[in-house]
């Protein structure tokens, strides 16, 4: 029986051979924008409810402009191979070295927008913040000495990310680590499993704190859910 992997890869030769072909650039440019398979996942929250870590406008902008445009071309890239339309967006995000390479760039970048957006929405709450309890709670101490030093060290990640991308709380097989990303990488590949991101584009806080990125990760601890975040830990998608 041949597996969805397997189909994957299947697809991924025969599309690799078909690539040579050089498509008139009309075929894309005229096609009307395809609905496809991957739809924006409605906001668990009002767009006010991050106020006033987070501001409404910056919330509506992002989920609905920026979100969906990585939606939409996801969409796009899927829609050239059945198969990879098929696919769920963690296979496409895990074997992207399957994912023909034609469209390889643009489902690692808008597969990545995706997948992190979507997590990212999820893993903040109106009234969250505080310090994560349970197993997670414990594994942060005994991994970083204290929440204190978690903070610190996942705040630096986000400083030091050179332009666009995110900051991580990961596991890495049974280990927490910080690591950042740039663009829309994911760190969803080998034993990896993010647990809690920032996003540190420009467009995450720019309208209400332009250049001060410092004050706006400080401030999203403010808005995280850590019941998703321990949720997460205590059982990986590894
Ligand atoms: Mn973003």
């Amino acid at each position: 029986m041949m597996t969805r992997r397997d189909a994957l890869k299947k697809t991924a030769l025969s599309a690799a051979a078909v690539s040579l072909v050089t498509l008139p650039e009309t075929n894309f440019a005229q096609a009307a924008a395809p609905t496809g398979p991957f739809k924006l996942p409605p906001l668990p929250y009002a767009l006010d409810a991050l106020e006033p870590h987070i501001d409404a406008k910056t919330m509506e902008i992002h989920h609905g402009r920026h979100h969906q445009a990585y939606i939409t071309n996801l969409n796009k890239a899927v829609a050239t191979d059945a198969k990879l339309a098929g696919t769920s967006l963690d296979e496409l995000i895990r074997h992207l070295d399957e994912v023909p390479e034609a469209v390889r760039a643009a489902v690692r970048n808008n597969g990545g927008g995706h997948y992190n957006h979507s997590l990212f929405w999820q893993t903040m709450k109106k009234g969250g913040g505080g310090v994560p309890k349970g197993a997670l709670g414990s594994a942060i101490e005994k991994t970083f000495g204290s929440f204190e030093k978690f903070k610190t060290a996942f705040s630096d990640a986000a400083m030091k990310q050179f332009g666009s991308g995110w900051a991580w709380l990961i596991l890495e097989e049974k280990d927490l680590k910080v690591v950042s990303s740039p663009n829309q990488d994911v760190p969803f590949v080998h034993g990896k499993y993010p647990l809690l991101g920032v996003d540190v584009w420009e467009h995450a806080y720019y309208l209400k704190y332009q250049n001060k990125r410092a004050d706006y990760v400080s401030a999203f601890f403010n808005v995280i859910n850590w019941d998703v975040v321990t949720s997460r830990f205590e059982k990986p998608e590894l």
